[in-house]
């Protein structure tokens, strides 16, 4: 028996075969056997009167933003194929981001601090044989998906919202003045919030295999030692099975988080979650100095993240993603919580206004996905933490780089620091960091190149000059905004998309 099979025949239900399960979906997604499934057609014929403004697909992340637009007046309906209901496991996030849910006046301030289940500091950022970084109020606090779900559906309900629980989305029928769905409600909007495998996504991309994927594997467990501080990004093994592992931590109401995650391409011949999940608690005595049989795990945790270099287009017009379906939180983190809570603003303000002006066109949609230079030069970082499967690279060059990187930033101090730690990339700070990386360590930055490509590496280029360029935009958009207000509704609302571009684009939407 192996330690995954040991391990989590002791968790009720059948979590082993929701792992294997996942390494089949994996598989079928590596091998490209999946179809892209032909859920959306297009007809000329007018829909007539609609019933109402928005319909919502998928629950999890969809009821934040199905929430906010109901509170505004939004007529929303929310469809979700099984019952809404948040996971046991906490979705970790900082603090200052959870505001917008009392600036859109979504909870209280007793319901936000009820939602916070846990929270702790400091946290650590380390590398194989590099020193240690210390940072606070990062990724800090645990959130009760469980509780802020309930609460939000209440609170969608209570504003006008109708929610359609054991209700899958099969599909959708766009008009030139409506969207039919599942040939029984009728909409001026679609929203596709079905998360990364969502079959309207899967049809825009046209069957297209993701660049990239991060595979994560976890547990939530009883009996470690020491469960006051955490890990954002730790690495203490060279590279193995061709991947970088690396692991977070964090203390949660019932024990303590750990998670390994790596990044990888996509042939077939890689590792899956049933291996990694072996590897995984083969380490976690090393990590954590416990051993596996002192520990009591309450659950095991895993997932698989595609990325995509190019933002999704998505062809129709009146259907927009959200949320993982959207392709739209880093390649590099697998905090697709707080990339929706992030952007939660922009969204709920954006759809409010398309719906005023009625934009919602193909390409009014595009501008509320925009391209952001902040997420694009992320890709660079993500191939310098991975290795290809039959490259050779000496086994510590990543955690060497990692090392360098973040004790330079260190010494550049939190306003570079935290941001980056928070899925944000801002002009200044990254270019600071490659300059004082490249003359501290210019041997080391070399060896990235043949590593990561030339063809990369010049892509990037490309999107480090939009992030500065996007950064005079946004500063410049904030000096013509006195101007800007007075603009008649509808080319008012396309400077807002576009100042909301440049802005997120170049991580200006970070406020510490
Ligand atoms: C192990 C792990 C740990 C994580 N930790 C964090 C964290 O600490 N912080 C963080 O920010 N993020 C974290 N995440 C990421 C976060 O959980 C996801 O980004 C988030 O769940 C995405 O939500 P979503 O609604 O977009 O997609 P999903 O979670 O995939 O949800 C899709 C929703 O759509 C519904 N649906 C699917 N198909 C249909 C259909 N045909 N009809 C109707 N409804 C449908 C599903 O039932 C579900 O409700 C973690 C993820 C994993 C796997």
């Amino acid at each position: 028996m192996s330690l995954t099979e040991n391990v989590l025949s002791q968790l009720p239900g059948d979590v082993l075969g929701g792992l294997r399960q996942g390494d089949r979906l994996l598989a079928s997604l590596k091998e490209d056997t999946a179809s892209a499934p032909m859920v959306v057609k297009e007809t000329q014929q007018s829909l007539g009167t609609v019933d109402w403004d928005v319909v919502i697909c998928g629950g999890t992340l969809g009821i934040l933003l199905g929430c906010a637009l109901a509170v505004k007046g939004v007529r929303v309906a929310l469809m979700e194929r099984g019952i809404l209901r948040g996971r046991e496991q906490e979705w970790n996030i900082s603090r200052k981001e959870l505001q917008v849910f009392l600036e859109l006046n979504l909870l209280s301030d007793a319901e936000l601090e009820q939602a916070i289940a846990t929270k702790y500091n400091p946290a650590r950022v380390s590398f194989f044989g590099g020193a240690e970084v210390w940072v606070s109020d990062v990724l800090n606090i645990g959130v009760d998906p469980v509780y802020l779900l309930e609460t939000l559906k209440q609170r969608f309900v209570a504003s006008g919202g109708k929610l359609f629980e054991n209700t899958p989305f099969t599909e959708a029928v766009v008009h030139p003045d409506g969207v039919m769905v599942n040939n029984q409600f009728k909409a001026r909007l679609l929203i596709d919030a079905m998360g990364h495998l969502s079959p309207i996504t899967r049809q825009a991309r046209q069957g297209e295999k993701p660049d990239a994927l991060c595979l994560v594997v976890g547990s939530c467990a009883q009996g470690f030692s020491e469960n006051h501080t955490g890990d954002l990004l730790l690495s203490f093994t060279p590279v193995q099975n061709q991947c970088q592992y690396f692991w977070e931590a964090f203390p949660a109401r019932d024990g303590r988080t750990t998670y390994m995650f790596t990044y990888m391409d996509t042939h077939p011949q890689r590792l899956g979650l049933e291996v990694l999940f072996e590897d995984y608690l083969r380490l976690m005595s090393e990590y954590q100095g416990v051993e596996l049989n002192q520990l009591t795990f309450k659950r095991a945790l895993f997932g698989f993240f595609p990325s995509y270099r190019h933002p999704l287009k998505t062809p129709w017009s009146r259907i927009l993603p959200v949320g993982d379906s959207s392709g739209s939180q880093s390649p590099l983190s697998f905090g697709g919580f707080g990339a929706m809570v992030r952007h939660l603003q922009r969204l709920t303000f954006g759809v409010h206004e398309a719906l005023q002006t009625d934009q919602l066109s193909t390409n009014a949609l595009a501008l509320l996905q925009p391209y952001q230079p902040s997420l694009a030069v992320t890709w660079l970082f993500q191939r310098a933490m991975s290795v290809d499967l039959n490259q050779e690279i000496d086994p510590n060059q990543i955690n060497q780089l990692l090392s360098a990187v973040f004790q330079q930033m260190q010494q550049l101090g939190e306003p570079v620091l935290k941001p980056f730690l928070q899925d944000v990339v801002q002009f200044p700070a990254l270019t600071q960091t490659l300059i004082k990386t490249g003359l501290a360590h210019p041997g080391l930055v070399a060896k990235v190149i043949p590593q990561v490509g030339l063809g990369t590496l010049l892509d990037w280029m490309v999107h480090y000059g939009n992030l500065g360029i996007y950064s005079i935009l946004f500063w410049l958009s904030q000096i013509l905004e006195p101007w800007m207000k007075n603009l008649p509704n509808v080319p008012k609302y396309y400077w807002n998309r576009l100042v909301d571009g440049w802005k997120y684009g170049s991580g200006g939407d970070y406020s510490d």
